[in-house]
């Protein structure tokens, strides 16, 4: 499968916690639009045919759902006469609750999206106050009804734990409510106090703390069993779709696929290059407008590299694929790894199947220690280290 990942680089206001790059200002949206026209104006005849074709096209940010109905028909329209797309391919984007109506979703359903995300983090307005968002609760429940009313079958949520001061009936109110609205998937992620933002400076003066970790793993262990039983299969750390609703354009990301990019910031993964654009809208524009690539940074992934990637991403998804693993790099794992998978499976961390070695939910919640044995145990075997860190140009999605 391949992706088309598009980053809009704009929001009515920053969230305390976010680091994705986005500026507070709508009036520079008219200009980047043209800018992002001409970047697929100039990247698509560098690529092959087979580069041109996609399956999954998904518009991160910044929040997307600030493009105009006539903005977003531009873009695609763009897309579709340089590109060409897979019958069924998956049109996601990223949407505010607070920045929808019917009226714009119906827009952007007649425009060819198929999918919606939406950022709600939270159904408590102390939540979303803590947190700066833009919506309310009731904000939040009507953009869904809209979805629904606009003619979208295909919704998510993004819901987050692990907040200061949340308690655990709190979360547990916000994933039923969520339950309600039946949405077609869910993502919980745990809040991250990521270095350079507002809220990490709150941390370091002393004016938050981060809440205890034993009762984040208790909240995300009752994540895992309440999705389950409300018939959402877990398909990665933070995901969970109800059947054949996974979001396809992640799952090119953590099988290792490629994915072009385009926008400020965004990276792209193509002909086993990975690429950076450059992150400034200034800089960014300025290149384009020089009729060059925006790319400010690139490498080309070695096979053991590509390797330790995978086996990673693969292994917090839906598990490392062995015959691809062994076809691509030459390895069995279930031979390399036995003492270590057994050792494993006996402490009911990992499901050891035919094809496939995955997490169980105990596992979810040591994924990092048991993702950083299996990599240690990769780069046993191999003699090569593994040095450098994923990075994947995810939204919160
Ligand atoms: S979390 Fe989303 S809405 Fe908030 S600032 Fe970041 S990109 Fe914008």
């Amino acid at each position: 499968m391949r992706g088309l990942y598009l980053h809009i680089p704009f929001c009515s206001k920053k969230c305390i916690y976010c680091d994705f790059y986005s500026l507070e200002t709508t009036h520079l949206m008219n200009a980047f639009v043209q800018t992002l026209l001409q970047e697929i104006e100039l990247r698509a005849p560098l690529l092959t045919d087979a580069q041109r074709h996609f399956d999954t096209v998904f518009f991160g940010g910044g929040t997307p759902s600030l493009l105009s109905v006539e903005q977003m028909e531009q873009i695609l329209s763009t897309l579709q006469r340089h590109f060409s797309f897979e019958g069924g391919a998956e049109w996601t984007m990223e949407c505010n609750p607070g920045t929808v109506t019917v009226e714009s979703l119906a827009g952007y359903r007649a425009a060819g999206m198929n999918r919606l995300s939406f950022g709600v983090q939270s159904f408590f307005e102390n939540d979303l106050a803590f947190l700066s968002r833009i919506h309310s609760k009731s904000e939040a429940v009507e953009a869904v009804e809209a979805a629904r009313k606009a003619g979208f079958d295909n919704v998510n949520i993004d819901l987050m734990f692990a907040l200061p001061n949340q308690t655990f009936e709190r979360w547990q109110a916000n994933l039923e409510t969520a339950v309600r609205l039946e949405t077609e998937h869910i993502s919980a992620y745990s809040l991250i106090f990521e270095e350079g933002t507002p809220l990490n400076a709150m941390k370091l003066r002393g004016e938050v703390r981060q809440s205890d970790e034993d009762d984040d793993a208790q909240m995300y262990e009752w994540t895992m069993e309440f999705l389950a039983n409300n018939s959402y299969t877990q398909y990665e750390v933070s995901n969970f779709a109800r059947t054949g609703r996974e979001c396809r354009h992640n799952c090119i990301y953590w099988q290792g696929d490629e994915y072009l990019a385009f926008g400020p910031s965004a990276h792209g993964y193509v002909g086993g290059e990975r690429y950076w654009n450059a992150r400034s809208l200034k800089r960014y524009t300025d290149m384009v407008a020089a009729n060059m690539l925006p790319i400010t940074n690139s490498e080309v992934l070695s096979e053991k590299e590509r390797m330790f990637e995978r086996a990673f991403l693969e292994l917090r998804s839906k598990g490392i694929r062995l015959a691809e693993f062994q076809r691509d790099f030459g390895i069995s794992l279930k031979t390399v790894m036995q003492p270590l998978f057994t050792k494993y499976e006996g402490e009911n961390l990992l499901h050891i199947q035919k094809n496939r070695i995955s997490l169980t939910p105990r596992g979810y919640v040591l994924c990092d220690a048991i993702s950083a044995d299996v990599i240690t145990a990769l780069e046993h075997h191999t003699g090569a280290a593994w040095a450098k860190g994923v990075e994947v140009a995810l939204g919160e999605d």
